[in-house]
């Protein structure tokens, strides 16, 4: 069995960053970062507990230079970095499963935890064949064209009902409740590795009726900005993208990975 796990730090307990700022520019930054590795640890160990013979770990927050490498199980091949041209390099069709550490909500979503969808800054949200999505759902749609689903999710209690909507199947552990964009009420830090290495394990168990999830060929991206000049700018300089109002441009693709 093959699993990939890509790692965020907005949805890790214990973390919500800080005021004015971004997580990485918040003193709240370098203990997400320890625990990224916790929870990462914790559905590795579960992997392979479980018969993985293949673990590759994603550092997906930001420029993806997060995590302290030599603390994470050394069995685990580590993609780091941006710039790969695609949302999961090593994997393809033969690999089993997803697993989302860390994600957060989707833009839009009152009193999540740091939610936004890839840019906190520029999006006020986006919307795939008409339904809002963030990256739960558009990075399970890009595992999905290769026929992967996403087995487990952990995050705010925000981010994990969004999860079980658009992915019934999977298992999930909420790491905090989210009370607004800076606020939770956490669960202690250490308690979320035990829970998330039994929800892991139980993922694996029930490998058989996971799903991959899809959308509709082809499809139409519509992204709302927050800043009229943003949109402006996106349509003037890319062909791909029509000026929908002047807030939101649109886009058609073949498939969402020829977008991101
Ligand atoms: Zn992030």
């Amino acid at each position: 069995m093959r699993f990939f796990v890509s790692v965020d730090c907005e949805g890790l307990a214990c973390v919500v960053g800080a005021p004015g700022g971004t997580l990485t520019d918040s003193r709240n930054y370098a203990f997400a970062c320890q625990q990224a590795v916790r929870e990462t640890n914790a559905a590795v160990r579960a992997l392979f507990d479980a018969g993985a013979e293949r673990v590759i770990v994603s550092d997906s927050h930001g420029g993806g230079v997060n995590l302290d490498y030599e603390q994470l199980g050394e069995r685990v091949e580590i993609a780091l970095g941006a710039g790969f041209g695609r949302r999961y390099p090593g994997v393809d069709e033969r690999f089993d499963g997803v697993l989302f550490i860390g994600y957060h909500a989707m833009d839009n979503t009152p009193d999540a935890v740091l939610a936004h969808s890839y840019s906190s800054r520029a999006y006020q949200w986006i919307e795939v064949n008409g339904v809002q999505m963030g990256e739960v759902e558009i990075d399970a749609a890009i595992a999905g064209e290769m026929g992967v689903p996403v087995i487990f999710v952990s995050s705010d209690d925000k981010c994990v009902a969004e999860a079980k909507r658009f992915l019934p199947w999977v298992e999930t552990v909420v790491t905090k409740q989210g009370f607004g964009w800076n606020a939770a009420l956490s669960k202690h830090p250490k308690r979320v590795e035990g829970e998330i290495y039994e929800a892991v394990t139980r993922a694996v168990a029930r490998l058989p009726e996971m799903r991959p999830f899809r959308v509709d060929s082809p499809v139409t991206v519509r992204l709302h900005y927050k800043r009229m000049e943003d949109a402006e700018r996106q349509a003037r300089s890319d062909t791909r993208w029509r000026r929908v109002d002047a807030y939101t441009t649109e886009a058609v693709f073949e498939r969402l990975s020829d977008w991101l």
